[in-house]
């Protein structure tokens, strides 16, 4: 997979993760920090900590490194942090970022 496929392939799935945000499906839980529950197309839940329990995360995460759970995951998190409400695990964002270059 080329660079260029790979900002591709992510870019395709930051825009199914806007969708998925705007639909309100994404859901911390509380008490657990760190973990979210993401409503999927098929009506299946994903867990995600950092990974994700969806089949295209299982499948891709070598190459891609995010599904469009975890970028709806971080959308939320960076939704919080601007409006001054920070989640406790935010520098978990900073870190899968790192990992993913
Ligand atoms: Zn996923």
């Amino acid at each position: 997979m080329t660079v260029i496929e790979r900002i591709e392939a992510a870019a395709k799935r930051l825009e199914k993760a806007k969708d998925i945000v705007r639909a309100g499906k994404v859901h911390r839980i509380e008490g657990a920090g760190g973990y979210w529950v993401v409503e999927g197309s098929q009506g299946a839940f994903y867990l995600v900590n950092g990974t994700c329990t969806c089949p295209d995360y299982r499948k891709r995460s070598k190459t891609i490194k995010f599904c469009k759970h975890m970028l709806a995951v971080e959308i939320v998190k960076s939704q919080g942090r601007r409006n001054g409400n920070a989640q406790r695990n935010g520098a978990g964002a900073n870190r899968t970022a790192q990992q993913a270059q």
